[in-house]
């Protein structure tokens, strides 16, 4: 795949950007380093591919700011080996960051469209440790649950259920959760007592989660 030196040098550049923002984590500022996010864009928006802010890609969905991507993943305190499930596969992008961190991902999208084009291009950039699915976030995946942490990459209007339970105890999830224009991004702890502590941490925009109905279901 096309990334050249001017794409890497162009990646430091972001890098010292969102750690001027305040994202200190080694391992997330290692991450956005090394994914070439400029191949998840449309070709229409290469120039703007390093530049932290979002872009539109496709069926009126966004990839991620870097900056949110990287305060997600770092809120999130990913360790090496880690299951993580991310509602939202979008672009794929913040599941390739959640990859080169060394976490096995595994991301639901309700788009077919967007699934079928995120799952093609991790693949081809050999994220092995991604695994793509077709259904509602809303659901989760139970039959692969329990995980580690879990990342929602919309906004929900409330937190599901189903996730909570789907959380290991004294596991993390990072939800921006609200509706309207302004979410608040929230850090659910479940104790080993399978009791649940929750913080905020400042407000975001994202795109929202909506529920997918049967009919778009076709296959998970
Ligand atoms: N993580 C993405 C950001 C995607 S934007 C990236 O790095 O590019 C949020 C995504 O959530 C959109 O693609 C949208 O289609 C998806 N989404 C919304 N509601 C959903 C639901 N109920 N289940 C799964 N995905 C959902």
């Amino acid at each position: 795949m096309n990334d050249t030196f001017k794409h890497v040098a162009l990646r430091k550049k972001l890098v010292a950007e969102i750690k001027k923002k305040g994202i200190s984590d080694p391992l997330v500022l290692q991450a956005i380093e090394k994914v070439p996010r400029h191949l998840f864009l449309d070709s229409t928006f290469l120039q703007f591919a390093y530049q932290d802010t979002a872009f539109q890609i496709g069926e009126g969905q966004t990839i991620s700011q870097p900056f949110t991507v990287a305060y997600q993943s770092e809120l999130l305190e990913v360790k090496k080996g880690d299951k993580v499930l991310e509602i939202g596969t979008g672009s794929g992008y913040q599941s390739a960051v959640l990859n080169a961190m060394g976490a096995r991902v595994y991301s639901i999208e309700r788009h077919k469209k967007l699934h079928d084009k995120a799952k093609k291009l991790l693949e081809e950039l050999g994220c092995i440790n991604v695994k793509c699915f077709y259904g509602d976030g809303y659901k989760g995946l139970p039959a692969f649950a329990p995980f580690d942490k879990i990342i929602i990459t919309a906004a929900a209007p409330y937190i599901p259920n189903d996730l909570l339970e789907q959380l290991k105890p004294g596991g993390i999830m990072i939800i921006p959760v609200g509706e309207g224009t302004v979410q608040v991004m929230k850090k659910i702890k479940k104790n080993p007592d399978n009791q649940y502590t929750s913080t905020d941490y400042g407000n975001f925009s994202f795109v929202p989660m909506v529920k997918a109905t049967d009919w778009q279901i076709k296959s998970i």
